[in-house]
């Protein structure tokens, strides 16, 4: 389906189902996966590395960056402490654009994957070749672009932007007489845009995991579990995100279910950030939202198919044989990192403010 938005038409950018993986998780014996876990932990040490994963991976490689002195984040996190980390090899748990963007901040170090199939729907659905000729047809709008994008897009772009800074970003870009391009999540743009008033030409893409959660069955859900509060990541449809209680990044769904320390809580992501949850509020309880029902049935299943290819078996052999290395084309990095480094140095300042304010 193409939207007009200002008049311009912007075609439908959502990848077609036949590119979506099953999502398969790994299941392991107890003996293997101890066995897995003591060898990794020697192979990270042994090769100065530490291990970057995200909320959306497998439970175990989660903990193995927590007792590793690795990091489990999202993906502003994830590039900020790849940069400070002094290790020389960063082993990326998530997905690849994640992996470029530590090698884009560190090109000195050594950036492994697990997987490096492991992409982004988001990233997929926005090549970049077609992005820049967009942009370069409407070179009087910034380009900010999500974080997941691939390299070649964050080179294109202005600014790059997380669901946790994106509005903070575009509200204080608005104020200086700026309208915008934006891409590649359509959802995300259309939030930013009921909550800033920004003038904003969306890309049409969506992420094939927040995309499937359904309006309809959450307000069931809800009348079953009166006192459940509602968190939702700005990634979902519009239908999802007017009954939340709290409309978040992941750091801040975590953050938000600790404040709120209500008994149950529907979430609206990716329930690889169950294991964090569960460790933020001991004892609630947390339900998936429905990704099926009435309208659908759901491929995904509330769990990134990308996500689920960082497994304990392919982190070991991408240690052992140091395979699965991100390389980024150095005609496109320097570039790619100019973006990246406004919302880094942005957020500092805020940071700063911040605590400025608190001392006064
Ligand atoms: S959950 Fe969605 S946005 Fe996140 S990596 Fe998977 S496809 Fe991309």
């Amino acid at each position: 389906m193409t939207v007009l938005n200002n008049t311009v038409e912007l075609p439908d950018r959502r990848i077609p189902p036949e590119l979506v993986p099953e999502t398969i998780v790994e299941t392991l014996e107890p003996a293997e996966r101890d066995e897995l876990r003591a060898r990794i932990k020697r192979l990270l040490k042994e090769q100065d590395a530490v291990l970057v994963a995200h909320y959306y991976t497998d439970p175990d490689l989660q903990s193995l960056a927590d007792e590793t002195g690795g990091t489990v984040s999202d993906s502003l996190d994830m590039a900020r402490f790849g940069h400070e980390s002094k290790a020389r090899t960063l082993v990326v748990s998530g997905v690849r654009f994640m992996g470029e963007t530590a090698k884009i901040l560190n090109p000195e170090k050594r950036v492994l994957m697990p997987d490096l199939a492991a992409e982004c729907s988001l990233d997929l659905g926005c090549p970049a070749d077609e992005f820049s000729r967009f942009c370069d047809q409407r070179p009087d709008r910034t380009v900010v672009v999500y974080a997941n994008t691939s390299a070649a897009v964050k080179a294109r772009a202005d600014w790059m932007v997380t669901s946790s800074s994106a509005v903070e970003v575009i509200t204080y870009l608005m104020q200086k007489g700026e309208k915008f391009t934006w891409a590649p999540d359509k959802y995300l743009g259309q939030y930013i845009q009921e909550q800033t008033g920004a003038d904003m030409l969306i890309w049409q893409g969506a992420c094939v995991v927040h995309e499937e959660f359904k309006g309809i069955e959450l307000a069931d859900l809800k009348r079953q579990h009166p006192e459940a509060r509602v968190l939702v990541h700005p990634e979902s449809p519009a239908s999802v995100i007017e009954q939340a209680d709290a409309i978040a990044s992941t750091t801040g769904i975590i953050r938000a279910a600790q404040e709120m320390r209500a008994k149950e809580y529907i979430v609206a992501t990716d329930k690889g950030i169950f294991h964090k949850l569960k460790e933020a509020v001991p004892g609630a309880v947390f339900i998936e939202a429905p990704t099926a029902g009435r309208s659908a049935t759901c491929k995904s299943c509330a769990h990134c198919p990308w996500m689920a290819m960082n497994t304990l078996r392919k982190l070991a052999r991408t240690l052992e044989t140091r395979g699965n290395e991100i390389h980024v084309d150095p005609r496109i990095l320097d570039r790619a990192r100019v973006p990246i480094k406004r919302l880094l140095d942005f957020a500092e300042s805020r940071r700063k403010t911040i605590y400025g304010a608190n001392d006064a």
